[in-house]
């Protein structure tokens, strides 16, 4: 009979063993997979289900199931942009709505103004 305190050594040993042979060439292969993991994360996207992918074509046709940036004017369909089409801001007429590429570059102006700021008060 193999004790209990034996096979918890003997599971750590083969967990510890697992990992080392584990080849490098392996990481290196998931690697990129887990990199478009975080991309689509960050992108919070989903696939589009109405133009199946992205909305290239002007879902306008489709205005019901639609959000125009207010910023670059493009449409979008709710389904692309993360949204239900049930959001109180679509209902109220003059909220403003930016897409992902419009809201990533008044972030970075924003940024950029803080830094700016920071710049001409160390500078002081
Ligand atoms: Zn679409
Ligand atoms: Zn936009």
């Amino acid at each position: 009979m193999v004790s209990g305190h034996y096979l918890k050594i003997a599971f750590v040993d083969g967990l510890k063993a697992l990992r080392e042979s584990i080849p490098r060439k392996i990481k290196q292969a998931l690697r990129p997979k887990l990199q478009a993991q975080n991309e689509s994360r960050t992108l919070k996207r989903k696939w589009c289900n109405i133009c199946k992918g992205e909305c290239v074509d002007n879902p306008k046709i489709s205005q019901e199931n639609s959000i125009a940036c207010d910023i670059c004017n493009l449409w979008f369909h709710f389904g692309w942009v993360g949204l239900t089409g049930n959001e109180q801001f679509i209902k109220r007429k003059n909220s403003v709505w930016k897409c992902q590429t419009c809201l990533m570059n008044t972030l970075k102006d924003k940024e950029m103004v803080k830094e700016k700021g920071r710049r001409r008060k160390s500078k002081i």
